[in-house]
């Protein structure tokens, strides 16, 4: 299996990701995207803004503020739940995620089952356990120049409330019928006890979450049919392998408070199975609490029988970091090629930071870069995504693309002044074919 080291390591040689803050020794728990990272989070993104929301007619966008009113996480339940069990180690006072440091041990753990479970310390060894305290995971903030409690305010830990908040605009301007998505992608921040493997667990992440309004007896058909669409999202989109993705049902004593039915998509990530998403019914909790805490009604008024009630919702909620580090960990090959390894990133095409890569094949030859320069605009103008590398020599230059994922390697050679065609060479095969660029 592909070894987590082995992709950090790519990813910072080749400026995918770095540690947030590097230049000062790092940040614990950020993650900053260099320029091929940034490429490719923004296929990813938007090939899911795509799939979700444009070529579908009953999903619209929204794109609300980050720091939304302090009621809003009363309203929620996270000012009272939001809190994971914090436990810490007497001998070294390191200080860990309780359900994150032995197997069978859950979120609501009580100190008197830990002692009984007296797990080692993940860093000393050691079994000499503090009581569970809750530790609510919102970052705050204060809001204008006074400090004090008043002017509270948190960063929020998903992009849902973003979306439930604005469903009554989304209803009184847009007219949707039911059901119908409320979709957003952006930042959400989780003061995370132990940010760790990568980006998988970081403190700032980005979520792309839809809240799908349905009838209240509709909600079980909605919930198949969504949850078959991240399936197929992730096979054909993503390209991730259908024998490494797997439902968990979630038992109810391990759901989040406001849910009824929870699927977690797990991943055969290089750090074992883990959750890559999850897709939960949550009734008509959210609406309920905002109608409750803002004294507006969220109701919905149905077009044809005229009736009015408060929808349920399915939420199929994703996060950047996962399935980025899903979709490079599927990708990453090191494999044989003439006597020696190489290691390739095996992208899908529409993924792919670069689509092609354009070369002289030598660079002190003027004709050739000439022509090479010429091909380069041509598929530049058509594909945008183009590289041009006329760095080392040409072997040097296919590895380079291989472990950047770039799916073709065009070169300009000698024949291309004769005939005008120019060498292809394919990511994933090393195979070479001539092509006119105008078939390319
Ligand atoms: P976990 O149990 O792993 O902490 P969660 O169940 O709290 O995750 P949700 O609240 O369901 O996660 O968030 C939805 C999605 O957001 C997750 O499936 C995951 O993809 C992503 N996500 C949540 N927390 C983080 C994090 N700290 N870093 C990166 N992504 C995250």
């Amino acid at each position: 299996m592909t070894k987590l080291d082995d992709i950090v390591s790519l990813c910072k040689r080749r400026g995918f990701i770095f540690q947030g803050s590097d230049v000062y020794g790092g940040f614990a728990g950020t993650w900053d995207y260099g320029p091929l990272g940034t490429m490719l989070k923004r296929n990813i993104m938007n090939t899911w803004w795509h799939y979700w929301v444009d070529a579908r007619e009953d999903m619209y966008g929204v794109d609300a503020a980050i720091i939304m009113n302090p009621k809003t996480w009363v309203a929620s339940g996270h000012t009272a739940t939001f809190a994971d069990p914090l436990v810490e180690c007497l001998e070294c006072h390191g200080r860990f995620r309780a359900d994150k440091i032995a197997d069978g041990i859950t979120e609501s753990v009580t100190t008197e089952e830990f002692h009984k479970i007296n797990p080692k310390c993940p860093t000393c060894g050691k079994q000499n356990w503090g009581p569970i305290r809750k530790f609510n995971m919102m970052f705050q903030t204060h809001v204008g120049p006074i400090v004090d409690a008043t002017s509270v305010a948190y960063l929020r830990p998903e992009t849902a409330q973003g979306i439930f908040t604005n469903y009554k605009n989304v209803v009184d301007t847009i007219y949707p019928s039911l059901p119908f998505g409320i979709a957003q992608q952006g930042k959400a921040f989780r003061n995370e006890i132990s940010p760790r493997d990568f980006v998988f667990r970081s403190r700032e992440f980005e979520q792309m979450e839809i809240e799908y309004f349905v009838q209240p007896d509709k909600w079980q058909e909605n919930f198949d049919k969504l949850l078959e669409n991240c399936h197929d999202f992730f096979e054909r989109e993503m390209g991730l392998p259908k024998e490494k993705i797997h439902d968990y049902e979630v038992p109810a004593s391990d759901r989040a408070h406001y849910s009824d039915r929870t699927i977690d998509i797990e991943f055969d990530f290089p750090i074992g199975k883990e959750e890559l998403m999850g897709i939960a019914y949550r009734t008509d909790f959210d609406l309920q609490n905002i109608t409750r805490e803002s004294g507006k009604s969220m109701e919905y008024r149905d077009k044809i029988t005229g009736e009015s009630f408060t929808p349920h919702v399915i939420e199929p909620s994703f996060g950047v970091e996962r399935l980025i580090m899903a979709v490079l960990s599927s990708a990453y090959t090191e494999e044989e090629l003439d006597g020696s390894t190489r290691t390739v990133l095996k992208l899908p095409a529409n993924l792919a930071p670069y689509k092609f890569c354009v070369s002289p094949l030598l660079k002190n030859k003027p004709e050739l870069v000439k022509k090479a320069k010429e091909v380069y605009e041509q598929l530049r103008a058509k594909y945008t995504y183009v590289t041009w590398d006329d760095s080392g020599n040409i072997g040097k230059r296919y590895r380079k693309q291989d472990e950047i994922g770039t799916p073709k390697c065009v070169v300009i050679d000698f024949d291309t002044l004769e005939d005008g065609t120019v060498t292809v060479r394919d990511r994933d095969t090393a195979e070479q074919i001539r092509l006119n660029p105008d078939e390319l």
